[in-house]
């Protein structure tokens, strides 16, 4: 059979620093596992960070984890209500799967069971299960939460949900109380808009925004951002716009700039919580005063991956949300999955929020 007729991918080779086209096998689901055809899928920034050599990859891979697709086939699964999916579904999924027997899994922290098994991560070994974005196809495996998507938004909205916007709903989750808060988000990616958007819609008294890059900041606005604090402000006029708000209360990173982790720490009210999502590269230790800590009662969290709850939380967002904010136009550039390495060549340029890729024929 040619590759024409078959399941493919575009596996990323991490010694050669390269994609290549790859014929695969089609699946035969057994129990609990789906094989969906994926319709579309968004380039992370971890994915970046990994072509980039930020990140280490173990051996050849299927990148690709902000992914929506389409049930081919199911063996008697149901989605993360209780609901059977069906052929046809349209459906995200959680970034990993997991074993609810799992010590880590026991006490409330899945996303770091032992044999954790993450999309768009794992090396292909000779069993040569499809489970990236980059390809035709993707097996779900038992352990895996998965949810029905309406078609009430675009493909360029959904495919985020299970990487970004989840990321962000888990942040929100361990801020604690949103409502009557002012909150500050480092960042005005396409994680940072995300955040402050969900900060809005969560009641936060103001929400601000920083960043490095002006243009990036202005388009926070756009997602109801009150106050933005542009990089080139003088620590003068930094301190008047932060007492006429009332100071921060809840500081969401998602730059990873140990820099601005530290400067925004600092800043914090008394009762302040920091919750960090942006480190998931190698870096520098931050310095924290930690007398200061102790009588500001601070509190610092960290998430990485999130829980399935989070990705449900994402969803409902989206739905109740979509029409309000101009998530669609983040994404702008769109390459089929053939011209990959042209697709992250102009995601390394760092003009795009996200760029997407689509399934053409081989
Ligand atoms: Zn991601």
């Amino acid at each position: 059979m040619s590759i024409n007729n078959l399941p493919w991918a575009m596996v990323y080779n991490p010694d050669e620093k390269k994609f290549e086209k790859t014929g695969f096998a089609h699946w035969d689901v057994s129990n609990g596992e789906v094989w969906v055809k994926i319709v579309y899928a968004t380039i992370c920034t971890s994915d970046l960070h990994t072509v980039s050599g930020r990140r280490s990859c173990a051996g050849p891979c299927i990148l690709g984890h902000e992914i929506i697709g389409e049930v081919v086939a199911c063996a008697d699964v149901d989605d993360y209500y209780g609901h059977s999916l069906q052929l046809g579904d349209l459906v995200t999924w959680s970034v990993y799967a997991y074993d609810a027997q799992d010590e880590m899994a026991v006490k409330g922290i899945p996303q770091k069971s032992s044999q954790l098994y993450k999309y768009g991560h794992e090396v292909l070994d000779e069993d040569q299960i499809m489970s990236g974005g980059f390809g035709s196809h993707c097996l779900l495996k038992e352990g895996t939460s998965i949810f029905k998507l309406s078609n009430n938004f675009s493909y360029k909205v959904a495919a985020p949900l299970n990487c970004s916007h989840a990321t962000v709903a888990g942040s929100l989750r361990l801020a604690g109380e949103i409502k009557g808060r002012n909150v500050l988000v480092i960042g005005a990616g396409m994680i940072g808009l995300s955040a402050s958007a969900m900060a809005v819609e969560s009641g936060a008294r103001n929400v601000v925004t920083t960043d490095i890059d002006d243009e990036r900041l202005n388009r926070s606005r756009d997602f109801g951002v009150d106050l933005v604090l542009s990089h080139h402000l003088s620590n003068e006029d930094l301190e008047i716009a932060l007492t006429d708000i009332g100071g921060i209360d809840i500081v969401i990173d998602t730059s990873g700039s140990p820099d601005a982790i530290e400067k925004w720490i600092s800043k914090m009210n008394i009762g302040g919580t920091a919750v960090l999502i942006g480190s998931v590269f190698t870096q520098r230790d931050i310095h924290l005063n930690a007398e200061k800590c102790v009588r500001n009662l601070w509190t610092i969290r960290g998430l990485h991956n999130y829980m399935p709850q989070d990705l449900a939380y994402a969803i409902d967002f989206m739905e109740n949300n979509h029409q309000r904010y101009p998530f669609d136009s983040l994404v702008k550039n769109e390459f089929k999955l053939s011209d990959i390495e042209l697709a992250f060549t102009q995601a390394h340029r760092g003009e795009d929020y996200r760029v997407g890729v689509y399934v053409d024929q081989p």
